[in-house]
Formats: structure tokens, sequence, C-alpha cells
């Protein structure tokens, strides 16, 4: 009797149920069929050609681009009791010949091989003499020469197919728009491939965009509030803001690393293993950072600066929440960012039809952050998928934005910029708006302009909303190459004329006064958490934070969940802190050991045997033999010193 996938999910991986599509997958290619796996990220990918390779006879061949993370891969596998190797460029000769024995003697439940090196006579000669359970293809988008993450060799993995017809393979990827899935079903013959496609929403992600002002202090005051003992990523567009922020993050006292093409790979090797193994840490970065980074509990994605489009903005906020846990996508946005972006598409060398599309999806971006509407709702409708009702989990359902009424200002606003030239940017026309006393208003002759004081209505703040607004419109654009001097439009006509009218939305709370996600967060079960991040402070959501649902999208926001409990909360201490322990022995990540789901049950349940801690979820049978003392001695001294009974 070959084993039972439900079996080898609980023994092996310690989990209780499949989610989702898994088990049709799973079933799909353990019978022998091919399919193609569409799953965001974090959906849980990997477990649908683990389990075949472990349930099939032979070995599951994984091709997979990244190369540096394969390690981290075959070292969870192996923490589980799974035989699994790699085959890459990292590897001595020594190594790769001793991997290429075992493959041919049926040493290894999975292979994990980069796609140059499975394409190689020798490797494929090898694959002849040995058992194949399944080839998975991993990251499959890579097949689209249309897209950023593109690999020739991923070309000529159809021959897999002609060479083994009667082997499963499995095409998994995180990318879902319909050209790179015509061409992953073209350019690897998967016509007769089954096609799973799950829903793209990342319900325990929570989306915000904040109004630019301040970025790196609105940063921090987010990082304080929110995220004081985690780690995630903080996007830059340059390298220089990448130093700069990293360095400032650094002297307010968080762990912070730089990442960015201009550091040597050694560096970027360095600081990209610090994030995956310490913890916590944020790793501030240029969008070179990230692409198969399966850290799981990255708490939150920042972005200072405005991604080009939602495609990427998605994929990289999706690297936030892996695990299931609340997570937080911040994204700090302004008129400056727009403006370069829209130029930096203007001025680049690329064809009219390729800069059409490139504003397209600036627009969209621009759309999705101006939006008064649900942002998931918005997110989703562009990537085709319709979410019937706000989430609640976003920044304008949790406090719904207003609109109002901005004709008037936006006919105050165009006047005043065609008043003074359009050779002004915002700051200066926001003065004269509101009749300041500014000698170099007055050396332009500019407190004469019919303009100058009429909007005294509007705050300074008010009027950069809509400035930012107007621009992102199109009503107004920005002229980077004259220093950000603000210009009207063809659309500002009527506008002008009083034809057309202007709604706005009205951002909420300017800096300084608490936001909606200060102390009363999602309906207040915050556990005591808010805004002053990671101190109990006497408001306490108590035991109520302690139970809530494990997979929170909503609820309790934090990952531990006990802050507003200290006893509870010193037990989730104790355990990360033997979580670290083990796995600095190792030399592996702490996720590896346990994630945080686990811990977060065990701090929950109290096992008191081995029989209790097997129920937890993430405790399989190996594990369990290798560390389940270690916990329960840590669950039991930490009862004993408290006088808080297990169980
Ligand atoms: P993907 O590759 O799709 O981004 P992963 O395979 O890394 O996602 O899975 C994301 C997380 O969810 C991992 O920590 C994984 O162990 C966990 N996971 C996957 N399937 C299950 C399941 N059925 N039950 C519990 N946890 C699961
Ligand atoms: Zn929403």
């Amino acid at each position: 009797m070959p084993p039972q996938p439900l079996d080898l999910l609980r023994r092996v991986f310690g989990y209780a149920e499949f989610r989702g599509a898994q088990a049709a997958i799973i079933d799909r290619v353990i019978a022998g069929g091919d399919v193609l796996v569409l799953m965001p990220t974090g959906g849980g990918k990997s477990l649908c050609y683990q389990i075949p390779a472990l349930a099939r006879p032979g070995t599951g061949i994984v091709v997979s681009p990244l190369i540096a993370l394969m390690q981290d891969q075959v070292d969870a596998l192996r923490q589980l009791g799974v035989r699994a190797a790699f085959l890459n460029s990292s590897q001595t000769w020594e190594e790769a010949r001793a991997v290429e024995q075992g493959l041919v003697t049926g040493a290894f439940d999975l292979l994990y091989v980069a796609p140059e090196r499975l394409l190689t006579e020798r490797f494929l000669a090898l694959l002849d003499q040995s058992r194949i359970a399944l080839f998975a293809i991993d990251e499959a988008h890579c097949v689209s020469q249309w897209g950023h993450d593109f690999r020739p060799e991923y070309i000529q993995l159809n021959l897999l197919h002609e060479r083994w017809p009667q082997i499963p393979r499995i095409a998994l990827t995180a990318t879902a728009d319909h050209l790179t899935r015509r061409e992953i079903v073209e350019r690897l013959a998967l016509q007769e491939a089954e096609q799973f496609l799950s829903s793209f929403d990342r319900p325990n992600i929570r989306y915000r965009v904040v109004q630019k002002d301040q970025p790196r202090r609105q940063l921090l005051r987010f990082l304080r509030a929110e995220h004081a003992q985690d780690s995630g990523i903080v996007y830059c567009l340059s390298r220089r803001g990448v130093e700069e922020t990293a360095e400032f993050l650094h002297g307010e006292g968080f762990r912070a690393l730089p990442y960015h093409a201009g550091l040597t790979a050694e560096i970027r090797r360095k600081h990209q293993a610090a994030f995956l193994r310490d913890d916590p840490l944020i790793m501030v970065a240029t969008i070179a950072f990230g692409m198969g980074i399966d850290k799981p509990d990255v708490r939150f994605v920042a972005h200072l600066d405005l991604p080009k489009s939602l495609e990427g903005y998605y994929q990289e906020t999706g690297r936030a929440g892996r695990d299931g846990l609340p997570a937080n996508a911040w994204l700090a946005y302004g008129l400056s960012d727009m403006a370069a972006l829209r130029n930096f598409i203007d001025n680049s060398e690329a064809e009219e039809r390729f800069k059409r599309v490139e504003h397209h999806r600036l627009n969209a971006m621009l759309g999705y952050c101006e939006t008064t509407a649900c942002r998931r709702q918005v997110l989703l409708k562009y990537f085709g998928e319709e979410l019937p009702r706000p989430c609640g989990n976003c920044d304008t359902c949790l406090e719904p934005v207003q609109s109002w009424d901005g004709t008037e200002a936006a006919r105050k606003a165009l006047s005043c910029i065609y008043r003074t030239g359009m050779r002004f940017g915002s700051n200066y026309l926001i003065d004269v708006l509101l009749g300041k006393d500014n000698p170099r208003i007055k050396s332009f002759g500019h407190d004469r302009v019919s303009t100058f004081g009429i909007g005294r209505e509007l705050s300074a703040e008010e009027w950069k909303s809509v400035l930012r607004q107007l621009v992102a419109a199109g009503l107004a654009s920005v002229d980077v190459a004259g220093h950000g001097a603000l210009k009207l439009t063809e659309q500002s006509r009527p506008v002008l004329r009083g034809e057309q009218a202007v709604r706005l939305r009205r951002d909420p709370r300017p800096r300084g006064r608490p936001g909606p996600f200060g102390r009363d967060q999602a309906g207040g079960r915050d556990g005591g958490g808010g805004r002053y991040g990671g101190r109990s402070d006497g408001h306490s959501g108590g035991r109520e934070g302690v139970l809530g649902g494990d997979r929170a999208g909503r609820g309790d926001r934090r990952p531990s969940g006990f802050e507003g409990d200290p006893e509870a909360l010193a037990l989730w201490e104790r355990l990360r802190a033997l979580r670290r322990a083990l796995a600095q022995a190792q030399n592996l990540p702490p996720y590896v050991i346990f994630g945080d789901i686990t811990l977060r049950e065990l701090v929950r349940h109290r096992p008191r045997d081995e029989e209790e801690l097997s129920q937890i979820t993430g405790v399989g049978a190996v594990k369990l033999e290798r560390y389940g003392a270690d916990f329960l001695a840590a669950v039991a001294a930490h009862a004993a010193e408290h006088g808080r009974p297990a169980g």
C-alpha cells in the first residue's frame, strides 16, 4: 500500500488538513496526471509536489531557478525527515558527484535542480538510469519572455515531456495573468494538464496607503507602533534611498540592513542570509531583493516610494505573511513620486507603444492609491477577480474615506498654476493660495495675482492633497525637468471653465494626530498593543486576544497575539529564544525549526506530553522526536515559574 496523502500531511508535516485545492492537485499528480497550479504566494504550493514525491515510487525532480534558496528548502525538508538534496553550481565537484550517485541509487525523495544543470546531457543520462516520481517546475512564469524573470533555459524544459511522457509534471507559479498562463501552457506543452486556479486574495495582509509627508518619520512611527519586534522589508526606489533609510532605522534602534544591486555579491549574500536567519531584522532594499524569499514570517512590507505597477506592488507585498498570520502592506505616496515615475517613462528610450503600456500601468497604480473604495477590491479586480464585499481589512474599509466636492478648490488651484506662469512647484503654489508673506512671492509680484490668498479655507496639508489628486487624475501635470513645476494639461480646461465637476477624496488625518491605526484597530482587539508597540499599557484585550483564531485575518493583529497578557508573552519569548538557539546551533533559519503558528499554539495549549505536543500544527513525527523534549521542558519550566498549570 503506498502511503496516503493525508497520512503524509499529518505524520511528516504535522498539519491537520489540506488547504484549498491541495488535495485535488495531489491526487491528480499521484495518479500520473499533469497539472498547472496557479496559487498566490503563501498558498501552499510546495506541498503539491512534495507529497506526491513521497507517495510515488522514485525521486521527485524539482526545477527551480533560485539557486541561493535551494539550500534552505532542502534544510527545511531534512528537518522533517524527508530525504532531500540539491544540485547546482554552488557545489564542489565531489559534492555534486555524491548527489548524482544518490539519485541513481534512489537515496532521495526530492532533488532540487537548477534548470541549466538539468538540461546537460550528463544529467539527462543520469535521469535515464534513475526512477523518477515526477517533475515539478517551480516559478513556471520564468518561461515568459515578456516577464521580468525570464530564463531562457526554461523554454527547453518541454524536452522533459518528450523524453519521459509517462512521468507526471506539475508546473507552479504565483503569476496569474492570462498571457503568462497561456505562455506557460504552450511552451511547456501542458495542453493536457488540468489547471488549478486559486483565488489570489491574501486576506491576512492589511493594505494601507498614507499621504507622504516626512516619509522616514512616518515609517518610523508605523514601525514603532506595530512592528517593534518584527522582521519585514522596506522597499525604496534608489540605492541612495536604501542606504539612507537603513542608516536612519539603525540610528533609531532597529536592526536594518541594506540590499541593492550596487553592493557586492558577497555582501548581498550575507545580508540575505541574515534576513533569513536573524530574527528580527529589517531589510531595506530596492526591488532587486525578494524573488523566492520563502521566509514565512515577514510581518510587513513597506514602500517608501511608489511602485511602477500594481503587478510589481502585489508581488512585493505578497512576500508578507506567507504563514497566514496577520501582516501589513504599508505604502507612503505623494506628488513627487508620481512625477518622477511619469518622467522616467517619458524619458526612457523605449518605443511609444511600450511607453503607453507603462503609463497605463502607472495610472492603475495611482487609481489604487487614490481610491475611496476597498483597496482589496481594487487590487483583485485589476487581476480579474471579483470580491463581492469590501474586505474589512484595509485602510479604506477600516476608516471609510469621505469624498467631497472639490470643483471650486480645483479651479482655484489650476487658476493659480496658470497665473503664476506654470513655473512653480506645489509648495510655492500653496503659499500663494494661502496668501503667505513670502519674499520670493513678492519678488515675482505674485502677491498681486488674483489667486493670492484665495485658498485660506483649506490647510496647506489639504492643498497638497488637492494638487496631488489633480495630477493623479491628469488634470494637471508635473514637469520634472522644470524642478517639479506644475502645469496645465488639455484636460484642465473644462475644469477651469467650470464645465466639469471634480470629486476628491478626503485624506484621513494628517500626520501627528493618532490615526485610524492607533489604539483601536479592527474592532479594538489589539490586545493592548496599539500605538505603543510591544509594551503592555494595561489596556488589555486579555484572554480574548490569546484565544483569537489562528490564521487571523482580523482580530488580534500581532503574530504572537499575547501582548495583553504578560504571562503568555513571557512564554512566547521563551519559546522564541529556544527556537533561535536550536537554529543557531545548526546554522539554520529559526522558522525551519518551528514556525510562528506552531509557537503560538504551544502558548495556547501548553502541551504536557508528547501525545499532546503531536496535536500541535507543524509538529510532525521527526520534529517531535528531535525537539519535543526541549519544547516540553520549556513549557514545564515556565509553568513552574509562573504557577500556571499546563494543559
Ligand atoms: P507558496 O510556495 O505557495 O508560496 P508555501 O508552500 O511556502 O507557499 O506554503 C506557505 C506556508 O503555508 C508554509 O509555511 C507551509 O508550511 C504552510 N502550509 C501549506 N499547506 C498547509 C496546510 N495544508 N496546513 C497548514 N500549513 C500549510
Ligand atoms: Zn477593504
